[in-house]
This record gives structure tokens, C-alpha cells and sequence, in this order.
């Protein structure tokens, strides 16, 4: 999610790699650097694997950048095995290291004549700002050391002229999220989800004891981990280095946490980052706010410093598909360079793969703790970004309870919320903000149970601020869900429902048929004044079938869910031979086909989008018993649920078993509701909160406008936005419930180059798209 700003960016377009033999004749390597994050392991799978499929030579350095300067077996050519197992590994199974030899040019000396000794002059390096700036210095001296190395005949001529340039590319390794210009940084996500995991921990046993916990949180100079998390977590107040609080916040903090109590909580939660401070300066530290909290509202209250904790465990599943694309596209990037190109850091910025120069990148990075330590906090948020201002006005609404009950004179309105659609983990989240923010805004939140049914039954009740306590952080629909579209004889009814009830706006939480019902509402409202209103639409399916929007609410979760099931379903085949076929949700779309293969290291997806032919299952089926003829022990097939009509999950196990040749068995695994289920994801209660909150900033204006709008939000290259209702027939391919443009089929060349480095790649190219359906040969993990 995009939370960090960045000018000047070049974008790369994932469909200008159409070169197959882009690496030909070239010496690639590629290191981690740094603090260690979850999602490296992908990063570097995802860089060896796509430069040997473009016919480099592909090395892995061990140890940093002290690996360079030593040489010898830290510097080892991988093969294609050699990165196989470790997609799903937290940490880097190459090691990393703060090098203070690389530091110093001799360092640099050493390491360079390492590289030209192999015949490497192409380096992908995978760590922070410091790591990066290393990285530029060094390609900036690469020419000078050459010439010195040639002085001291420690390399010849004729190698210093093979290799006049070094090219780069940096890819940003941190879990803080501190990179300016890209927005998501490799390990960011899984943090988050360590973090939300403690404190959704502590906030169980918080309340069954009415006690208060102040939680630490990682970042010395970038609160995002912290305010994420205090959004993500719901917590009470939360202190960000970027964003100091006011003199006298000791008191307005106690005075916050008594009215949170009064209003409905059973427990205080207070999340502060390492580095937070107060605006002269002086550290804010988590015993200090313990010592407040307890001095003042005489109460029990724990320190949890969450520590390393935060950079372990397993990558999630963005931090799989994510790093999986961007080590594609860095090596494509360092292996289409040139001795003049620039240096680049690769990052994802909404739906795409950019390239932002290095060095203005690191220089960034690196105001935001001048600007924090000059005492220029706006310049510092300025810095990170509009969605991270943004972000912190949305948490202080949400948290402070309100001073005043909602209005109930003639000047407050009266916003209807209904969930629609299939269910989608991080709902519940959406309607808290909504509920929150609302009563904030001064109007009366009217929770509508059961759907579009219990809208037309009358099923209407005001919501407080504290009955929503709770909702944050639970998968399910309090409120209530039904698919049902309403048929036409019922809308007299509904219509009367809405004015009895006096609603003044409708929000629609859900899926497709959520959309179709507000499209149905508002394309009648000539015949049924009471639709006449301000209406709109919040993107909430697994499926991420929703136009006007990236990514909608509850796809993110499912995916962890489909990633957590492979890697059970895999390990599970320990020490036999076997493919398995995993069916996933979706409906007629491959999102969670997609990138559910790429974050579970599938070897082939079946998307509806591709459609699927007998001749392709027949070529998988011989592919897939030649390579388990050749020692392979497990292969992973990923079918979207409506990929064919006949070509069930179950045909296609029975199919590959019949060709098996006894080689290998085949278990099929449909995940079905899992997907739904389980509480929703950080990404998805962040994504929830801030549609959400847009949701009402827009309807707040709406209702003050006298307009009646009809929309759907959603996020669009990471800013949130809005499409009038009406666009939604010309955004849709109708027949298939899905938007006409799905930014993520820009990712079926990463899933071919994953799957084998022989992957016989068909290429088309369509309106400057590169679509590359890959019969692959094995492999893939
Ligand atoms: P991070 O990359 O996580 O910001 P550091 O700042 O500790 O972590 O940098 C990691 C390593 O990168 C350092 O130990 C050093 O080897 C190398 N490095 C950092 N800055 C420089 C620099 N200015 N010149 C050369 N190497 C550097």
C-alpha cells in the first residue's frame, strides 16, 4: 500500500522485457545487506531464477558485502536447485553482514577484483539505504579501482576492459518502510503481521483484565511500522518519531484512554516507536508512558517490547509475490543495462514495477532524520508521503472517542451500513471505521443487518462507538451478510424501508453482487425517490474481482490463507513423489490463482483468464512425468475454481495420475471457505480503514453538497479514489464479473520464469503487453 512518496520516478514496463536471451554472456550477482527482512529469500529466488531463464551466469554472494572483500567460496555460482525450498524461509539463506572492511576503499579494491576475477560486472543488492548508497559508491569507483587493480597487476588489461562499468540495481531489504520512493519495502508486510499478531494477543488478555499495555515497536526514524500497526491493531494512541505530539501530551493521552473506557473499551493499548520523541527532541520512551499511564490513571499497566521478533517468521504472502517480482524485474533491469545507465533502486508503487534513481533515492531516505532531528516534522511527513499524513489523521479520528454524543436535531444525518456479497475477512474492519468516523463527523450510524433482506425487513439500529469496540481486528460480518441482489418486486419495499428508517446516505460493504444492488438502486431511482440519495460502494471479495480498485478488502487475507495451505500441503509430502492440485476461489477470476502459485512456488496456474485446452494438460502431464523422471519430488499445479466447466480439479489429478507412469502420485486439494474465513490480514484492515474513511469524507461532503452521488472507492496505483457508479458496466466484462483491465496478469511471465529455466516462453505481444504463457518443465521449488 502506498504510504511513501517519491518524485522523479522512472517507470518500467513489465511488458518492455520480451528479450529471452537478455543474459546471454553475462556475469550476474547478487548479495543481501543489512538488517535482514522476511521476503529476501523470494528477492533472491526471484533474481537467480529469472537471469539464469535469461541465460546469465548467476552467483550468489555470502556474508554482505564481506563476502566481496574475501572472496573464495563466499562467492559461489547458484544453479537453478540451489534456490529451491527457501520461497517460504524467513531471514536470507545467504547470510548478511554490516561489513566495515567494505567501508574502506581497500575493501572496495578487494571486492572488485573478486567479481572481475569471475568475470561479474552486473550486482543486484538487496538491503537498506546504507547497503544501497555502499552499492552506488562503489559503481561510481568501479573504473578507478579497475585501473589501480591493473597498476598492481592484480587483474590484466584485458580484463579491466572487458568490464568497464558496473551495473546495479538495489532492491530495498527493511522492514520499516523507510525507503522514500517506493512503497513497500521487502520485509515491511511480514512485519506488520508480527506485530498485529502481538498486539491482537495482548489486547485479548488487555481486556479480560481492564489493563493497559504500551507496546514497542520497531523504527528509529520511520513510524510506519507503528502507526500501521496502531491502525491495523486498533489501539488507543500511538507516538511516531515523524509526528511528535504537543506539550502537555501526557495529559490529553490519560484523558483519551479515560474516555475510551467510558465509551465502551475494556483495555488501553498505547503503540510507540523506538525512535518516538517529543517536539524538543527528547526521547519518548515506553516506560516513560507506562510511568504516565499509571501515575495518572492508576492502573496496571505492561511494557512489550516486541524486539527481533519482528523481523522473524515466515514472509507473507505479499512479501512473497511482491519480492518474487521485483527480483524479476532488478534483473532484467541490471542485465539491460549499460556502462552509462544510471543506478537504480526497483520498487513497487501502487500496481507497478518503477525504477527510481539511487541516489535521489537514498539522499530522500535520508532527510526524513535530518528533517526529524532539525525539528522539521512537516517537512519529515511532507516526505513520507500524503497517504502517511493522510493515514495519521484517519487514526487520531478513529481512536479518539467523542467528546459529544451523535446529534439527533434536525441538521444531523443518518448513514445506512449494509454488507453485500459474499463475505470478505476485514468487513467488520470497515464498518468500525466507517461507524467511528462517522459519529465523529456528528452523524447517526444506522447498522443494517442481514443484507439487502434485512434493509427490505427493517432490520435497522443505531450503532455507538463502542459497539463496534472489538470489530477491528475479527474476520465474519457482525452486521450480517447476504448475496442476495433485490429483485425488482421488492424494491417498493426497500424503498420504503430507507425512509422509515430516515436514511439519508447508504454505505454498501461487499462484493459483485454488492455493486450490482447499489447499480440496480441507483439506475431506479426515478421510480423510487427514496434511492435518491448519496450511495456508495466499498470493495470488499476475496476474489479481487472489483473494478475502480487494485485490490479489494479481503483478498490479501485469502491469499495468506491459500500460501499458509501450500506450505502445509507440500511438507506434507515429505519423502514421497507427488504432484499435488490445489483448487482456489475466485470465481472467473485468476487473482488468487495467480498470485497464489507465485507466493506458494507453483510450477503451473490455471486461470479462467488463459483458458485451458486439453492439448496444454496433455504437454503438462508429459512434462510433469518427465521431470519427476529426472528426480524431481513434488509438483504444484494451482487451479482457479472456474478455470473450465469439465476440466474439473479432480479431472485433472486423475489425469496426470493416469500419466504418471507410476512415477509420482497426485493429491488434489480444494481450500474452499478456508479462503474466506480467519481474521483479516494488516493489509486488509489498513485497506478497509482507508477506504472506508474516504468512504465518509466522501459522503460527509455529499450530504453537506445536497448531492446524491452514486460511487465506489477503491485504490488505484496505491491513492485511494473514486468512479461514479455508472462507469461500472464500461470498467466490466459483465459475463465474467470481473474489471475489463486486471493489473496482475502482468505477472504471469514472473510465475514462467519461477517455473523452470527451460521454460518453453510463447510470446505475445499485445498493445505493448508482453503475455507469456509458459509450458513449464518443472521446477518451480
Ligand atoms: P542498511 O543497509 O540496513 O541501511 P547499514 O547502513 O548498516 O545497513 O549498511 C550495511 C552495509 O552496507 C555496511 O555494513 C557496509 O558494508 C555497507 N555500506 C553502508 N554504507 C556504506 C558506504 N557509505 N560506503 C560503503 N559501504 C557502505
Amino acid at each position: 500500500m502506498a504510504t511513501t512518496a517519491g518524485t522523479g520516478s522512472e517507470l518500467i514496463d513489465i511488458g518492455d522485457f520480451t528479450d529471452d536471451a537478455l543474459g546471454a554472456g553475462k556475469g550476474l550477482a547478487v548479495l543481501t545487506s543489512g538488517g535482514d527482512a522476511q521476503g529476501m529469500n523470494a528477492a533472491v529466488r526471484g533474481v537467480v531464477r529469472t537471469a539464469l531463464h535469461l541465460g546469465a551466469e548467476v552467483h550468489a554472494v555470502y556474508e554482505g558485502y564481506q563476502g566481496l572483500v574475501d572472496g573464495g567460496d563466499l562467492i559461489k555460482r547458484l544453479d537453478w536447485d540451489d534456490v529451491a525450498r527457501i520461497l517460504h524461509r524467513g531471514g536470507t539463506m545467504i547470510g548478511t553482514f554490516r561489513s566495515k572492511d567494505f567501508r574502506e576503499r581497500e575493501g572496495r579494491l578487494k571486492a572488485a577484483a573478486h567479481l572481475v576475477d569471475r568475470g561479474i560486472d552486473r550486482l543486484v543488492v538487496i538491503g537498506g539505504d546504507g547497503s544501497l548508497s555502499g552499492l552506488d559508491l562503489f559503481r561510481q569507483e568501479w573504473a578507478g579501482l579497475l585501473a589501480e587493480l591493473v597498476e598492481r597487476d592484480r587483474i590484466t588489461v584485458e580484463q579491466a576492459d572487458a568490464h568497464p562499468a558496473l551495473m546495479i540495481a538495489g532492491l530495498v531489504g527493511s522492514i520499516d518502510n523507510d525507503l522514500v520512493g517506493t512503497d513497500m519495502t521487502i520485509g515491511a508486510d511480514s512485519a506488520l503481521h508480527r506485530i498485529v499478531e502481538a498486539i491482537d494477543a495482548l489486547a485479548s488478555t488487555a481486556a479480560s483484565h481492564q489493563r493497559s499495555f504500551v507496546v514497542e515497536v520497531m523504527g528509529r526514524h520511520c513510524g510506519y511500522l507503528t502507526l500501521m500497526s496502531a491502525i491495523a491493531g486498533g489501539c488507543d494512541y500511538a507516538l511516531i518519531p515523524e509526528n511528535p505530539p504537543a506539550d502537555g501530551w501526557q495529559d490529553r493521552m490519560c484523558a483519551e484512554l479515560r474516555r475510551g473506557r467510558a465509551a465502551g473499551r475494556r483495555d488501553s493499548i498505547v503503540a510507540v516507536a523506538e525512535g518516538a520523541q517529543d517536539r524538543e527532541g527528547r526521547p519518548i520512551t515506553a516506560d516513560m508512558v507506562r510511568a504516565i499511564i499509571e501515575e495518572q490513571l492508576h492502573e496496571d499497566t505492561r511494557v512489550t517490547i516486541l524486539g527481533h521478533v519482528q523481523r522473524g517468521g515466515r514472509p507473507s504472502a505479499y512479501d512473497r509475490w511482491a519480492s518474487t517480482w521485483l527480483g524479476y524485474a532488478a534483473a532484467h533491469e541490471v542485465l539491460s543495462a549499460t556502462a552509462d545507465t544510471e543506478g537504480k533502486v526497483i520498487g513497487l508503487r501502487g500496481d507497478r514495477v518503477v525504477a527510481v534513481p539511487l541516489v535521489q533515492a537514498v539522499e530522500r531516505t535520508r532527510e526524513v532524520p535530518q528533517r526529524i532531528e532539525e525539528g522539521d516534522y512537516a517537512g519529515a511527513m511532507a516526505l513520507r508521503g500524503g497517504s502517511f499524513t493522510e493515514m495519521v489523521r484517519v487514526f487520531r479520528d478513529l481512536s479518539e472517542p467523542p467528546t459529544v454524543e451523535p446529534r439527533h436535531d434536525a441538521t444531523a444525518r443518518r448513514i445506512g451500513i449494509l454488507h453485500a456479497g459474499g463475505l470478505a475477512p476485514g468487513m467488520n474492519t470497515a464498518a468500525r471505521a466507517a461507524v467511528r468516523l462517522g459519529i465523529e463527523r456528528g452523524h447517526t450510524m444506522l447498522g443494517i443487518r442481514g443484507g439487502f433482506p434485512g434493509l427490505r425487513d427493517g432490520h435497522v439500529r443505531e450503532l455507538s462507538w463502542g459497539d463496534v469496540e472489538g470489530w477491528t481486528a475479527t474476520g465474519g460480518a457482525d452486521l450480517g451478510i447476504r448475496r442476495t441482489v433485490p429483485p425488482m418486486e421488492q424494491l417498493y419495499a426497500i424503498g420504503r424501508s430507507l425512509e422509515r428508517a430516515e436514511i439519508d446516505a447508504l454505505m454498501v460493504i461487499g462484493g459483485w453482487n454488492a455493486y450490482q444492488a447499489t447499480w440496480t438502486l441507483w439506475s431506479e431511482r426515478e421510480r423510487y425517490p427514496a434511492f435518491d440519495i448519496p450511495l456508495l460502494c466499498v470493495p470488499a471479495s476475496i476474489d479481487n474481482n472489483l473494478p475502480g480498485s487494485d485490490l479489494a478488502i479481503g483478498a490479501d487475507t485469502a491469499l495468506n490463507v491459500i500460501v499458509e495451505s501450500i506450505d502445509r500441503i507440500k511438507q506434507s509430502a515429505a519423502a514421497t513423489r507427488r504432484c499435488f492440485v490445489v483448487e482456489t476461489m475466485g470465481r472467473h477470476c485468476g487473482f488468487l490463482a495467480l498470485m497464489g502459485g507465485i507466493a506458494g512456488g507453483a510450477e503451473r496456474v490455471y486461470l479462467h483468464e488463459d483458458g485451458l485446452s486439453l492439448q496444454e494438460l496433455a504437454e503438462d502431464a508429459a512434462t510433469m512425468a518427465r521431470a519427476f523422471g529426472d528426480g524431481r519430488e513434488l509438483w504444484l499445479a494451482v487451479r482457479n475454481e472456474c478455470v473450465s466447466e469439465n476440466y474439473s480439479t479432480h479431472f485433472l489429478a486423475q489425469l496426470f495420475a493416469q500419466e504418471s507412469g507410476g512415477r509420482f502420485d497426485v493429491r488434489e486439494a480444494v481450500l474452499g471457505h478456508l479462503q474466506q474465513g480467519g481474521d483479516p490480514s494488516p493489509f486488509d484492515r489498513i485497506l478497509a480503514t482507508r477506504l472506508a474513511a474516504h468512504g465518509i469524507d466522501l459522503l460527509d461532503r455529499e450530504l453537506a453538497a445536497g448531492a446524491r452521488g452514486a460511487h465506489y472507492v477503491g485504490l488505484v496505483e496505491g491513492t485511494v479514489t473514486q468512479s461514479p457508479i455508472a462507469s461500472m458496466r464500461e470498467e466490466s466484462d459483465l459475463v465474467h464479473r470481473r474489471p475489463r483491465h486486471q493489473w496482475w496478469l502482468a505477472l504471469r511471465p514472473v510465475l514462467a520464469a519461477m517455473s523452470s529455466p527451460d521454460a518453453q516462453a510463447r510470446v505475445e505481444v499485445t498493445r505493448g503487453e508482453s503475455r507469456r504463457h509458459a509450458v513449464n518443465r518443472g521446477d518451480a521449488e
